[in-house]
Order: C-alpha cells, then structure tokens, then sequence
C-alpha cells in the first residue's frame, strides 16, 4: 500500500505540507508484543470485568464455558495454550456479542504422577501419610502457581481471582458427597479387579510404577479332557502357579480347530489344537502317525457347551471365546484365571466366570492343596501333578518381558483385588441416550463418544494410594458388606472434609463414627481414581458455586472423548434418579480439537528435543501471534507449529496491524459523537455495508466456533476491502480536504466503523493489540470502539463492485504504461470509461471520479472500450496534492487545495 504521508513528506518542495491533514504516528507500525504485553494485562483484565458487568446490567444471555482442569505438574506446553486459546476465543466472542460470561478455570491436583515426585524428593526416607500428603499438597499449590502465571500471560480471560483445584477442602468435601449420591442410588458396588501387585509393597501398583525387565518362566502345554469329544484341548500357559485358579479355556472364534490322533511315547493320544500350531506341537511331543480327525471353528467349539475336565482339580470348566487369543505362541487355547490377568478378568466378567482367590497378599497359597507353598515354589509340585495326571504334554523355560515393581525390582503378578465400582450397565446406556441433546464439534465426535460409552465395562474408581480423596466406606469384617449407615457416614465425613481436608477420614480415630461397631468394620483406605474428580466437577464445583451443572461448552482435546467427557457425563448420570437423567447432561457444545504437533507433523517429545514451549513462543513473537496462530488452525484436525509457520503468523499480524494503524491513525481529530449528523457519500455508505455483512458473518463464524473462517474474512477484507480499495481511493479527501468538510468527514466515519468492526471481531483473537487501540481510542475520545457492538446501520445504495471491476482493468494498463514509462504514476492519467451499457456511473461527477481513480481526469465515451492516455501539455500539477489538473493558479494549486486553504469545502455526493 503506498501512504500519501510518506510521499509527501519525502517530497523536496513542502511548502504546503503544513496545510494537508497528516495521520499522527500514535499507533506505531512496530509492535514490540513481547515488551508490551506484559504491561497490558492488568488493564485487560479490567476491561473483561467492566465489559461483563455491562451485559449483566443489560440482561445479556448467560454463558457458561466450564474448563477442564489441567493437571498441576509441570509448566504448560504448547498444547495447552492451544487449548485455552480456543477456549478464550469463545469467551471472547460471547462477551463481545453482549453475554454474560462465566469463564471458570481450575486444576487436578491429586494422583499418582505428584506422588511419585514427592517420593523422589523424599529420596526413599519414609513419613507418615499425613506428611507425604501435606508435601503432596504444597507441590500442587506450587505447580498451580507456575501454570496460572503462564495462562495468565497468553491473554486468557477467565476469572483467575476464583479458580477451583480439586484439592481444595471444599470440592474434595463435595466429590464425595457426589460420590454418597451415587452410593445412594445403589450404582457403587464393589468387586475384584486384576492390578499389578507387588509382594514387597503388599500393594497394588500403577502401570507408571512398573518396569519390564526379561524374566526366566517355566511354561506348560497342559491337557483338558473333554469326554464328549474323549480328547484333550491342549492349553499353554507362561503362569503355571495360575492354574489352580483356572475356570475356563479360551479360543479364538475365527481361528480353525483341529481333533487329531497321534502317537507319543508308545502311546496314542487325542488332541485337539489349532489347526496351525499343529507343526510346532508334534515336533515338541515327537509325534508319530499323525492324523486329523475333524476339524471345529472356534466359534463351534464354545457353541457345543462342551466341558472339558481340570487337569487337577475336581471341577469342570467351560469352553469360551475370546477375540485376543492368537495362535502365534502355543496352541490358540489359553487358559483363563480370572483372578490373575487383565485379558482373563474380561473373559471372566463377559462370561460371568468365578473369580477364585488362591493366594494371598503375601504371595503365598491359601488353596488348600498348596498351603505353605508361594507362586514360585508351587510351580514344581503342579508341573508334577500335571505329569502325575498324565496332562502334561510339554514344559520348558522361556526369557519374556515381565513386569517388575520399580521400587524392589522384583517381578510383580496381576491379581485381583477388592475394589469399588460404578455400575454401568444403565448409567452407560442412559448417558449414549443424552447425547441426543449435545451439538458435536466436529460432528463425529458423537459417535466416537458414543462407541466409547458402549465399550466401557464398569468403571474401577478406587486406587490404592496416598494422595487422593477418599472412599468413605466401612465394610464389615466378615461379611465384607458396606455399613448400614453408609450414606449418612459418607455425608458427615464429607461434611468434616470441607474443613480439614483428607485427614478427616484418613486420619480419623473410627471410634468417633462406628462406637462399639469399630471392633468388627474395616476403614476403606483406598483413594478415588482422579477422573472421579474431574468428572464430578458440574457438581463440585459448578453446583458448588451455584452456577448451572449444564455448561455451555465444554472443549478440550479429542482424547477426552475417553477421559473427562465421559466421566463427567457417567458420573452425572450415576448419581441422579433414572428419571432424572435427561436434565443431567453437563455440556450442550462439546467441542474438541486435535493434537500439537512440530513443523514436519511429528509428535512433540524430549527425546526428539522437538518440544517447543509456548513461554518461548510469547518471549520471541509475542502472545497475540500465537493466539492468532491458534485462529488460523484447523484446530479440529491436529496441527503443526514452528518457526517458519510462526514467521509467516506475524506477517499476517503485521498487514492486519498496518490497515489498523492506518485507521486510527488518520482519526485522530475525529470524534464519533460529533459526527454523528455527517452525511455519508454513496460508496461510503455502500462501504459500510460492506463492513456490516463482514461483521455478521463474522459473527455466524463465531457462533459455529469457526475462528479460522473468521480470521480469514477479516485478513482478506483488510487487504482487498480496506487497505487496497477503500483506503487508496479516499485518501485525497482525508488528506487534502477541509479538515471538517463533509467529504472528509464521511470518509473517517467509514474509517472509524471500519475500526469498530475489527475492535469487535478481532479483540477475542488479538486482545492485547486491541487493548493498545483501545487505549489510544480513549484518547481520541472515541471510545465507542469498544463498549458499543450493536450492528452498524445498513443503507439502500448502489452496487460499486462494478465500478471497482472497471479500476482493476485501468491499473492493469496504467501498471504496464509506468512499466514502459510512458507515465510516472496514474495521476498522469486520463482515462476514457465506456458507458454505453452503464450509465449509472454517469450520475457521478467526473470530479468525485477522479479521486476514485487516482487520475487527473475520467472521460465518458461509447466506443465500447476503455482507454489510458498520459495527459497532455494542457495538464499541470498540483504542488499540494500532486493531482494533475487543467486549472492550477499561479500559487500552483488545483481549485480543490486552493479552495481548502480557504476552507471551502468540496462538494462531493457519491464518493
Ligand atoms: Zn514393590
Ligand atoms: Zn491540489
């Protein structure tokens, strides 16, 4: 864009500078974000809160944007600046168009991961719990610190004076008053589930807590006879100890069986193995005439309701499917211990399998054949039962990855343990049924929701840890049953914990509770899973406060389809009444967006040394530039960020900051109020049009949450709209005219709508340039800019897109003629219009033309063609305005300056 300013003042004769109405330089093209940001943020806050107290007092529609809580470990990464960033856009945006705003952020505090650090710190010293919680408890308030400050900085505008943590007393007090209503309507029960189990910690352990070291296993191909088929199905395992818990055998409904007859040692034996396994089995068993019988799919096998007798024991156990099992390793028939692995928990729980206990915490073997033996001693005296029992086809030892506790680097067992649950069965089928009252952006995120709710067995939320709100119930000692009282117990202990914390369970004498009853219950000691605090958050928080448990939106990366998504829509679903449900949903918008990623589309990790930290980001380009990198992603899809994307970001920030500083810098003797009675020319009024369609789809972008079609719009009608069109062809009359002529006068009040609709549409994505314009605005005593966001006013005019189309070809011409240099400039123009077919440029003056071109003359003609002609001898130029003219007096002024130097106004009417 080439500024008359600066021409002007380059020029070497100014006698006339002084009297031409220059832009003051007050928003300076430099940004200097990183410098100036920081200074910026009080007063922004302040705005925000000014402004919502504003569309309260108006009634504006309440708007709920509930944020999901990051967890307080570790300084944020770009992806969670990528998170809030969005999720201040709508906050914005809403607040802009005249809501009221909630925007209420908070934090996950408890769990496994701050644990682990605090045990680090303690460098294996023990302290009792209560310590190791309180040491726990500072970490996260220090975390929480770090994190705020850094959201602070990117411009987020929710209401950091009154964040929630899930630590404070309060919302643990209400998890578990969430927690009794879900007891209360009978959906918590409690049950057994496989964990990693270490015996030097007499505890269960989290995936984090194991490590996988090569183990020495003996493994087993051990024989279940089946007296309907008078075979055996040969099974192997890896876990010979987990035998005495068998209850079923598995296979693979899609794999092929086989019956076949051999002969081993003499003897003849009946088998029955999948198909392909067969190689490898005969040569362990150096089979002899071998001979295949019949052949089964699974699917036929587990249909026949066959039993097939235990190799030891006096029981049968049924034939089941399992879609795991494969038959790369062993035989395609596993054997099942519910009790003892996660597959084999699953198998149990679909085929409602027993769940036999056969070894206690300790390791040791509390079924009576093995009593006095542990997992490791027991092997040889199964291994000789089996061999006794003639059902032992093959035993050998294999090197495998096993886990292993990090502490005792000893090999752990999955095992199962006492554990609560939350029932899903209806609660899952009545929160896929709310979903109906859910927009999904984008729209499959529905069915991803869906499908994962379906999928979900019932939820394990007890953990057996430190740092986490308690499961306060008492479970007799004999029967295992809950207290009678439960409800009203968790109630009161809930009640104590909105003033002591944790403590008032953990750390409680039961005798205060129980009475006489403490002899024979047990204290639950177990700790809630951390998606339960995070789920319960509509109640524990958003109730809490007496806000709405339905929020409007709820946005956060599409991996919460499986995480907090479902968790807060189960849980609401499991503590209301069946009838109640519907009302329970707590988000009407979902929203999600994908995953950050580096410039070449690789996932971001220290190993790689690709993590680019947002901090870094701001110090180097400034916030606004990543916020408006965050607008141009298509944030439904994953996305990239590097420095080369970053520069090409601040390009853009700085063509958006160029037509703004041309703007308001050419306003400041403007004042809206005063001009309210202006009258606007016709292409002025066509203009603001133009400025007022931008605006409202702007708006229905915004409502759809489509920011990037919305920075889009803005940066094209900049470009095109403003700084090529509008402002190039108004610029003799804001320069050079009457400072308060009517011409001049109309054109700043397209400049000062022009500003006003990008206060208002780019504020949510760059809100720290616009707080700068904003200040300057006040200054200028226009401060209309930013409190007023009603629709500008739209007029009936003529269509000047046309007349537009008409210039485009003229400087096509006139380029190629200052090319050739036939001319210097189009000033030295004259052009012919032919306007045969369109008259209606004939109303305008051919003086209001001129400017509209930049030529120093527009000819009417009918010979259907337009023409460029460099002017002839007769034309003279202007040494104010530099426009060529037939009439330059002897001061060598055009009538139009030399008529402004005595302040007689132009005339124009239509532009
Ligand atoms: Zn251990
Ligand atoms: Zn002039």
């Amino acid at each position: 864009m080439k500024l008359w300013s600066t021409t002007l003042l380059s020029r070497e004769n100014m006698n006339y500078k002084d009297t031409l109405n220059l832009p003051h330089n007050s928003f300076p093209m430099k940004a200097n974000l990183p410098q100036q940001e920081p200074k910026w943020l009080e007063g922004m806050g302040k705005t925000v809160v000014l402004r919502n107290s504003i569309n309260k007092m108006h009634n504006g529609k309440y708007f709920q944007l509930f944020s999901g809580s990051p967890y307080s470990n570790g300084d944020i990464h770009v992806g969670h600046s990528f998170n809030y960033i969005l999720k201040d856009f709508i906050a914005r945006s809403k607040r802009m168009n005249g809501c009221n705003v909630n925007f209420t952020i908070g934090w996950d505090n408890h769990g496994l991961p701050i644990e682990l650090v605090v045990e680090k710190q303690l460098k294996g010293k023990r302290v009792p719990n209560d310590v190791f919680r309180k040491l726990c408890r500072k970490y996260a308030e220090e975390q929480v610190a770090i994190q705020k400050q850094s959201f602070y900085r990117l411009g987020i505008s929710a209401d950091f004076d009154n964040p929630y943590h899930t630590m404070d007393y309060q919302t643990e007090s209400n998890t578990v008053k969430a927690l009794a209503n879900i007891y209360q309507q009978s959906n918590l029960v409690s049950g057994k589930k496989p964990t990693h189990f270490c015996f030097d910690c007499q505890s269960s352990l989290a995936e984090a807590e194991v490590e996988y070291y090569d183990k020495n296993s003996k493994t087993a191909y051990v024989g279940f006879y089946s007296s309907t088929i008078n075979a055996d199905l040969v099974a192997y395992t890896t876990t010979i100890w987990t035998l005495p818990a068998n209850e079923a055998l598995a296979v693979n409904p899609e794999l092929y069986y086989s019956l076949f007859e051999y002969i081993s040692n003499n003897q003849v034996k009946r088998i029955i193995i999948e198909e392909d396994s067969g190689v490898s089995f005969f040569q362990l068993v150096n089979a002899t005439h071998i001979k295949q019988l019949e052949v089964f799919s699974g699917k036929e096998l587990s249909n026949k309701n066959l039993v097939v007798n235990h190799p030891f024991l006096a029981k049968q156990v049924p034939i089941v499917c399992a879609d795991y099992v494969s038959n790369d390793v062993g035989t395609g028939i596993v054997h099942i211990a519910p009790t003892f692995g996660m597959d084999d928990y699953q198998v149990g729980k679909q085929h409602s399998l027993p769940m036999t206990d056969t070894v206690n915490t300790s390791g040791e073997f509390i079924h009576p054949m093995f009593t006095g033996k542990t997992i490791h001693t027991a092997t040889n005296d199964i291994i000789s039962l089996l061999q006794a029992n003639d059902k032992l086809y093959f035993t050998n030892e294999l090197t495998h990855s096993y886990p292993h506790c990090w502490r005792h680097k000893t090999p752990t067992i999955f095992m199962a343990t006492p554990q609560w649950f939350i029932k899903l069965d209806q609660v899952a089928k009545d929160a896929v049924a709310s979903l109906d009252e859910v927009e999904f952006y984008p729209v499959n995120g529905k069915v991803r929701l869906t499908k994962a709710l379906q999928n979900r067995p019932d939820w394990c939320i007890s953990r057996q840890r430190r740092w986490g709100v308690p499961i306060p119930i008492y479970t007799h000692k004999d029967t295992k049953y809950p207290h009678p009282d439960t409800y009203n117990i968790m109630l009161k202990v809930s009640e104590n914990m909105s003033k002591i914390g944790l403590e008032a369970w953990f750390d409680k004498t039961h005798r205060e509770v129980l009475g006489v009853d403490e002899s024979v219950y047990n204290p639950c000691l177990d700790t809630l899973d951390v998606w339960f605090d995070s789920g319960v958050q509509f109640f524990s928080v958003c109730a809490a406060r007496g806000m709405q448990i339905t929020s409007d939106v709820y946005l956060e990366g599409s991996d919460q389809h499986r995480g907090w998504f479902q968790s807060s829509i189960l849980t609401a679903m499991a503590m209301s009444p069946e009838n109640a449900r519907s009302e329970m949903v707590p988000y009407k918008n979902l929203i999600t967006h994908g995953f950050v990623l580096d410039k070449d589309g690789k996932k971001m990790s220290k190993s790689l040394g690709n993590v680019i930290s947002p901090n870094d980001i701001v110090k180097k380009y400034g916030a606004d530039v990543l916020r408006l990198w965050v607008a141009n992603s298509d944030y439904q899809k994953d996305v990239r960020i590097g420095d080369e994307i970053l520069e090409r970001v601040s390009d853009q920030y700085r063509k958006l900051r160029n037509t703004i500083k041309h703007l308001v810098n050419n306003l400041h003797d403007y004042d809206y109020d005063e001009n309210m009675n202006v009258t606007l020319l016709e292409y002025d009024q066509y203009t603001i049009n133009r400025i007022n369609e931008v605006l409202y789809a702007c708006n229905v972008f915004y409502n759809k949450f489509e920011f990037s079609n919305v920075i889009t719009t803005i940066s094209e009608f900049c470009t095109d709209v403003l700084s090529n069109e509008y402002i190039n062809n108004t610029r003799d009359r804001v320069y050079t005219y009457v400072k308060h002529s009517n011409s001049r006068r109309s054109a700043q009040t397209v400049y000062f709508m022009a500003l006003k609709m990008l206060y208002q549409v780019l504020e949510p994505i760059i809100p720290f340039t616009m707080y700068e314009l904003m200040l300057l605005s006040e200054q200028h005593h226009n401060s209309m800019i930013t409190l007023n966001n009603s629709i500008l006013n739209s007029y009936n005019t003529f269509n000047y897109s046309l007349l537009s189309e008409h210039k485009k070809q003229f400087n096509k011409t006139i380029e190629q003629m200052v090319k050739d240099k036939v001319v210097n400039s189009s000033s030295e123009c004259v052009i012919s219009i032919n306007t045969d077919n369109e008259g209606y440029i004939k109303r305008i003056n051919s003086g209001e033309l001129k400017r509209y071109f930049n030529v120093a003359e527009v000819l009417f003609n009918n010979t259907l063609i337009n023409t460029v002609k460099r002017v002839s001898n007769e034309y003279q130029k202007c040494e104010r305005c530099w426009n060529y003219s037939t009439f330059i007096n002897s001061e060598c002024l055009c009538n139009t300056c030399a008529n402004a130097l005595v302040n007689k106004e132009e005339s124009h009417k239509y532009m």
